[in-house]
């Protein structure tokens, strides 16, 4: 798929952002072209379709993807956020950093059994998908699956996010 390709192309690689050591791999070229674009968002919602009655977004390129799913597949979109942003009552989730902790909320207002896709840019070491999915469990909801751009191999992401998460490109 030439346009799938493109898009592999456009996303970039920047060292040492955001600090010293770090290998960024920067989305912004691909979002930016649309023909890379439409083809991740069809390709990132195909093995799903007509199974999920939900878009959740993980802040913040998630919420990139999740807008155009979203639109696309004819569903709403739910924020899935750092904590703190939300205005009405969130449920939350901790999980593991590197150093310290992370917490993500979600407003408590989905319908019991919603099916929820997940959406995020990138796959490192799944903490955060993993977090996700455990969001979508206490919200009383189920996860319809988990997609990603670009999988980061060697970091084990899959060992905490899942085997079944479909990813686009790998790095
Ligand atoms: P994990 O929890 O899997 O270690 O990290 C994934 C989260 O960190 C995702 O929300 C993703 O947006 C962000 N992330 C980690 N590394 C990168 C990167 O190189 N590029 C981008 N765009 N996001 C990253």
């Amino acid at each position: 798929n030439d346009a799938l390709a493109r898009a592999e192309s456009l996303i970039g690689v920047i060292p040492d952002y955001p600090s010293p050591g770090i290998l960024f791999r920067d989305i912004t070229p691909m979002l930016a072209d649309a023909a890379a674009l439409r083809a991740c968002i069809g390709a990132l919602v195909e093995p799903f379709a007509g199974r999920f009655d939900v878009v959740a977004g993980i802040e913040a390129r998630g919420f990139l993807l999740a807008g155009a799913v979203a639109a696309a597949a004819g569903v709403g979109l739910v924020p899935i956020r750092k904590a703190g942003k939300l205005p009405r009552p969130a449920v939350s989730v901790d999980y593991a950093l590197e150093y310290g902790t992370a917490t993500i909320e979600a407003h408590d207002d989905l319908p019991e059994g919603c099916r929820v896709l997940l959406l995020d840019d990138v796959l490192a070491t799944g903490g955060t998908l993993a977090a996700a999915q455990r969001l979508v469990g206490r919200l009383g909801c189920v996860v319809a699956g988990s997609a990603v751009l670009l999988e980061l191999d060697g970091l084990g992401g899959r060992a905490l996010a899942g085997d079944d998460v479909h990813t686009l490109f790998h790095a």
